[in-house]
């Protein structure tokens, strides 16, 4: 159902492309700050893409053997969901399930074991919190796991949130907070004139606007008026079984997929990483591939029913990291994509520094190694103008 129409000759302080957890985060996040005058620009449905296919899992400590710039994020994200959690039921009314159980990672052979305690060891250095479960005590913990896990990893620190009450928590508080949501609206370009943004060419008119942020996730490469950044869709497809009584509590892992437990009952089972265009198509070999996995980490699973199936879009710029931060090349272009698997866990950050940014004019130092001038410009200046 379409949320709003343009109305003629309509602009804001604050365009935003893309209706997904990203536009919507940031779009929450300068209404916060006081700016007045923000519209989120949707093509289809609000949050229906990855941030509807995705798992909710916030886990940057799972995969994690060194830290980086992208690691830092990644926890000052997930150290923000209790609040923001609490926040957003205070706006909407709606509870997002953040779980506050842990993550555990299961090692099925000797490498994977080593893998594991390298990961410990270097996590415990770093003072994280970090427990190493022999397979008795991983049984222990989670009795539905195969006998033949040798150890595992738990990180109590990690969390999962139910990814499609966050968009219809963000959507409701966005209404509140008087954002301008306009869905079944697609931006056709961005209007550029002498190197500054003017607006938006939209299927229902120009919106004018001295700010537009990308936001659009794997599309974003194509409404890009720099042509700096290459973000690819990298299709991810999930199974959903009917676990009643739930089998799990954990959201576990193995080096070949997850199994995350939902509060309804739902186990959700993923995921496949996929260069497939934008086909959003579950195939068979994507359907075997996880439930082997599912299986190999708890056999259980073999007795659930299927219930449902989908497939998503991870938007992965050239070198996997997210593109956060004002264009060099075109004044009030802002970019905000790129999540790649982690758009969820990142989606609070990213609104507080992108308002930061637009609000501010100035570049949050969390977001120097993640600005879109490490990509090389396509095309000249002259160009644009
Ligand atoms: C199977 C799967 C599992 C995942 N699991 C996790 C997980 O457990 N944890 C995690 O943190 N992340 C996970 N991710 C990644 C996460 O889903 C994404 O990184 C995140 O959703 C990206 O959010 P977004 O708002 O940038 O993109 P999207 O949610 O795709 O939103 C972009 C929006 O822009 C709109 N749009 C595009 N072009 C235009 C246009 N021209 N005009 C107007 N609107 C436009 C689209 O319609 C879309 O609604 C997973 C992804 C997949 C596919």
């Amino acid at each position: 159902m379409s949320q709003s129409a343009i109305h003629s000759a309509a602009s804001a302080e604050v365009v935003i492309i893309g209706g997904g957890v990203i536009g919507l985060s940031i779009a929450r996040s300068l209404a916060l700050r006081g700016v007045r005058d923000v519209i989120v620009v949707e093509k289809n449905d609000f949050g229906r893409e990855a941030s509807w296919a995705a798992g909710g899992i916030l886990a940057p400590q799972i995969e994690a053997d060194t830290s980086n710039d992208f690691f830092s994020l990644a926890c000052a994200s997930r150290d923000m969901y209790r609040d923001f959690a609490n926040a957003l039921r205070d706006e909407s009314g709606i509870d997002v399930e953040l779980d506050l159980t842990g993550t555990l990672c299961v090692a099925f052979t000797e490498a994977e074991e080593q893998e594991l305690r390298s990961r410990c060891v270097w996590q415990r250095g770093a003072g994280l919190d970090v427990e190493w479960l022999t397979a008795a005590q991983a049984r222990a913990l989670e009795p539905s796991l195969s006998e033949q896990v040798q150890c595992a990893l738990r990180f109590p620190n990690d969390l999962q949130v139910e990814n499609r009450r966050l968009v219809q928590a963000l959507l409701i508080s966005n209404k509140k907070l008087r954002v301008q949501l306009i869905d079944q609206c697609a931006v056709q370009s961005v209007q550029v004139v002498a190197g500054k943004v003017q607006g938006v060419n939209t299927s229902q008119g120009l919106i004018g606007a001295s700010s537009v942020v990308i936001a659009a996730g794997a599309w974003s490469s194509m409404i890009d008026p720099a042509r700096q950044i290459q973000v690819e869709p990298v299709r991810g497809q999930m199974l959903c079984f009917q676990a009643q009584p739930q089998i799990a509590r954990h959201v576990i892992y193995s080096s070949q997929g997850y199994l995350i437990p939902r509060a309804d009952g739902r186990l959700l089972a993923g995921s496949t990483t996929e260069e497939a265009g934008f086909d959003k198509s579950v195939t068979d070999e994507g359907v075997n591939k996880i439930t082997s996995m599912a299986r190999e980490i708890a056999p259980a699973v073999a007795e659930l029913p299927l219930i449902d199936s989908w497939a998503g879009f991870r938007p992965r710029a050239a070198d996997d990291f997210p593109v956060l931060g004002n264009s060099v090349e075109i004044e009030g272009l802002v970019y905000a994509t790129g999540h790649y698997r982690n758009g969820i866990l990142l989606a609070p950050i990213t609104g507080e520094l992108i308002a930061e940014t637009i609000v501010s004019g100035k570049t949050p130092e969390a977001l120097a190694a993640f600005l879109p001038d490490r990509f090389q410009v396509v095309s000249t200046k002259s160009e644009l103008s």
